[in-house]
């Protein structure tokens, strides 16, 4: 059997538990989406880096549930805009958990507003969060997957990066961006081992979506197949399988996790 596929092979085989031994770093974790992946991938084994910006105590409620979950949580507040401080964010997991086996890159925001009307600050910031900084954590984590050669990266996208949304210019460029980047390193890195996928919920009910008022949530349901919201589990449990061992030959994916939304 190629070493390549019998490594695989292996892996598979452990089940190690399935993530026992992994560390994992999760962007924006401090609710929502990422909060979920969080405790669904300590739920697996794995030690994880509860990144979040200024939410301390909602990235306390994290790392609570990653021990409830019978594993180690490290909580590492960065704002991914800067990239000394996602430098800062790397050394600090490696320095407590271990080097990153595997990055979620899951923190966003939104700046909504018609493009006609959109300023340059609301297209960079969101430019800067939702794209730039991916590529920025992916770099840094990048070093150690190579040398181990084993890694798993999932970038959160989004079904806006797929369609397009109407006053979401600056969201929907951010997160087709996404692919792209998923794209161009999997067929630079897949050799060593390392997998880059991109998970594009729909619409999911977490603090980004509560705000959205009745008629633009009747519209979206009525454009979901599956006639209801996701939840925060909804994408965790996709993001879980892509970190795992049975999804060492998924490379360069998008998988859409939104009722059939993007249809
Ligand atoms: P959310 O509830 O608004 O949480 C956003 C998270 O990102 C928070 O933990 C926040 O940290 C963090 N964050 C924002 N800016 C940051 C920065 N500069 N540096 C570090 N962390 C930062 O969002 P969500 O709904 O869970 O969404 C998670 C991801 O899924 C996003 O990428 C979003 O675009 C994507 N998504 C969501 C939906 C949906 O329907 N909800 C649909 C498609 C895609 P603090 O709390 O500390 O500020």
């Amino acid at each position: 059997m190629p070493e390549k596929t019998q490594c695989r092979a292996e892996d598979r085989e452990a089940k190690l538990g399935t993530l026992e031994g992994r560390v994992a770093l999760v962007t924006g974790a401090s609710r929502g989406i990422g909060r979920a992946i969080a405790v669904g991938l300590a739920g697996e084994g794995a030690k994880v880096a509860v990144n979040f910006q200024s939410d301390s105590s909602g990235a306390g409620e994290t790392a609570a549930l990653v021990a409830e979950a019978g594993s180690r949580a490290l909580m590492v507040q960065a704002d991914l805009r800067d990239p000394e401080a996602v430098s800062a964010l790397f050394a600090e997991t490696e320095k407590v958990l271990g080097p990153v086996d595997i990055l979620i890159a899951n923190a966003g925001i939104t700046r909504d507003g018609l493009a006609l009307r959109m300023s340059p600050e609301q297209w960079d910031d969101v430019i800067a969060t939702d794209l730039t900084a991916p590529f920025l954590c992916t770099k840094a984590a990048l070093r150690h997957m190579m040398k181990a050669r084993w890694g798993r990266v999932v970038f959160i996208s989004s079904v806006a990066g797929l369609k397009g949304n109407a006053g979401q210019a600056n969201y929907s460029a951010a997160k087709a961006g996404l692919l792209g980047l998923a794209k161009s390193l999997a067929r630079e890195v897949g050799s060593r081992g390392i997998t880059v996928n991109v998970v594009a919920p729909g619409f999911i009910e977490t603090d980004m979506t509560s705000g959205l008022d009745e008629k633009v949530r009747d519209a979206a349901l009525e454009q979901i197949p599956s006639e209801s919201f996701g939840q925060p589990e909804d994408v965790a449990a996709a993001v879980v399988f892509l970190s795992g061992p049975d999804a060492g030959y998924i490379n360069g994916a998008v998988l859409p996790v939104d009722g059939g939304m993007s249809m």
